[in-house]
């Protein structure tokens, strides 16, 4: 038996100024370290096949399935504000795409696997650690309900890759509904191609944005389109405490899922200024800068589409702002929202969102979880005795208890009985996020001794991220101060 892909390739067709044709480089000794059996099946594949010798040589490149169209895919993009016209997949092969169990069109693309047309400095390649903190955000990300990429494998490459030190290679095999990003259109935009502007922008509405092929203006709904979905994916980060990290131009999906797990991270104790990059030095990726980043990075998109307006240019940009003009009040809607059912009030009345941001002032203030806050808080619904967990989030715990008086006083007013407030809590406040200290001792435990056993648990854990899970409970427990890792690195 020999698996079988079955692609059904779209972007490969655009033309040639959309990619470089590229195989993947093949490599010496590639294990298979880690399949995502159900995420397999779903895409039509053979788990049990994927598992096999010739499978591990397809997921690390070594054998280009058939009916694969292996492309890098050109882009630009601004990388910290600083705009490079030509960028690219410099270390990412798409293999093809198929239509997975739902029908949805799904890229199937290779991440360190050898250099291409668009590699300028780098090797092409990937090293183990950032392949396992893909693999496990992404995956924890989509097991929290967040649009992401997802991973389907991972594989060492039997080859080493020279980064500070030399380090194992390793090849991540993604998952997207598209890798279109902004930086794609930016890519014809820079070169005033606007017909590729166009054959793009046709591309990205029958695929990801169907029922807006008959509107009367698709361009301009298009941008409103990709508008709402990035202000409520930015709005679903901030409510579990992510912080992407490298949120360039090149790494903002035009489908609205996340992609590009790099230095990415989930914060501990709430600090809106939180950032891990160490080379985000001047804060622009910070926590709570993500929404304004977004609308930046949608305004760049914005800029880029204007030709498509039909319009003369001053009219163009008129009805462009006025689109972009609905990104606060989408996320903020999709934010606000979200932070009541993370405190469990049902209803909306005047007074909730300052009552939400004393909360979030006073764990702040007092290096709370924001977690751990969050998820006692539901416990504390159910049971007045879990209080005391909550309060244990604070450094002064009494900064908890006016707050815990409003909170009963608001919440006394609906008709949710205890139990169900606390079951709808349990529902959006997770028990587990991938904790950057256990995200690291697992990439040391593979890097350093060749053990996937932990990497295993975590990822098994992260799968049911509302669910208490005893016999795991530890996982839940922020760093120890001496376990705090202050810094994440590029995934290079
Ligand atoms: P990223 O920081 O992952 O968003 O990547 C930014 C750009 O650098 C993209 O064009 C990547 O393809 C390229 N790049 C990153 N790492 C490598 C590498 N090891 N080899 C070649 N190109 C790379
Ligand atoms: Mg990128
Ligand atoms: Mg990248």
């Amino acid at each position: 038996m020999t698996v079988h892909f079955p692609f059904q390739n779209s972007y490969s067709e655009l033309p040639d100024s959309f990619f470089a044709r590229v195989a993947p480089t093949p490599v010496a000794a590639p294990r298979l370290i880690k399949l995502n059996r159900p995420l397999a099946v779903q895409l039509g594949l053979d788990p049990d096949l994927l598992e096999t010798a010739e499978g591990a040589e397809i997921l690390a490149g070594k054998t280009v399935p058939a009916g694969a169209d292996p492309i890098a895919m050109a882009y630009a993009g601004h990388q910290f504000g600083q705009f490079v016209p030509q960028l690219g997949d410099g270390r990412a092969i798409l293999l093809g795409e198929v239509i997975d169990t739902n029908g949805v069109r799904r890229d199937i693309q290779l991440k360190g696997s050898g250099p291409t047309p668009f590699s300028r400095r780098g090797d092409g390649r990937a090293a183990l650690g950032p392949v396992l903190r893909e693999y496990i955000v992404s995956e924890a990300m989509f097991a929290l309900g967040i649009p992401t990429t997802r991973s389907l494998a991972a594989v060492v490459t039997g080859e080493p890759v020279i980064r500070e030190t030399a380090l194992p290679g390793a090849v991540l095999t993604r998952v997207a509904s598209s890798h279109i990003r902004v930086g794609t259109f930016q890519f014809f935009a820079v070169r005033r191609d606007t017909d590729a502007i166009r054959r793009l922008a046709d591309h990205v509405i029958s695929r990801h944005y169907p029922d807006l092929l008959h509107a009367d203006r698709p361009y301009h709904a298009l941008l409103a389109g990709v508008v709402a979905r990035q202000a409520e994916l930015i709005a679903r980060w901030l409510l579990v405490g992510f912080i992407h990290g490298v949120m360039n131009t090149d790494n903002s999906s035009i489908s609205g899922e996340t992609i590009d797990y790099g230095p990415c991270a989930f914060m501990d104790a709430y600090n809106p200024a939180q950032v891990f990059s160490s080379i985000d030095e001047t804060g622009r990726y910070a926590y709570a800068n993500q929404p304004r980043v977004a609308l930046w990075n949608l305004t760049r998109l914005a800029e880029c589409l204007l030709p498509l307006f039909g319009e003369e240019q001053e009219k163009a940009v008129e009805q462009a702002q006025e689109i972009l003009g609905a990104f606060p009040e989408t996320f903020s809607k999709a934010y606000q929202a979200g932070l009541r059912r993370k405190v469990g009030v049902f209803s909306e009345a005047d007074g909730d969102e300052a009552l939400i941001q004393d909360l979030l002032d006073a764990m702040a203030k007092n290096q709370a979880d924001f977690t751990l806050t969050f998820r006692k808080l539901g416990d504390a619904a159910g049971d007045e005795a879990a209080v005391a967990d909550v309060r244990a989030q604070f450094m002064d715990p009494s900064a908890f208890d006016d707050w815990a008086r409003r909170w009963r006083e608001r919440t006394a007013l609906e008709p949710q009985s205890a139990a169900e407030r606390q079951a709808a809590m349990h529902a959006v406040n997770p028990v587990f996020i991938p904790r950057n200290h256990r995200v690291e001792a697992v990439i040391q435990a593979a890097v350093n001794d060749d053990n996937y056993a932990p990497f295993e648990e975590l990822v098994k854990v992260l799968a049911k991220p509302y669910e208490e899970q005893p016999e795991y409970a530890a996982y839940a427990d922020p760093p120890l101060p001496d376990q705090r890792v202050l810094q994440t690195f590029c995934g290079t």
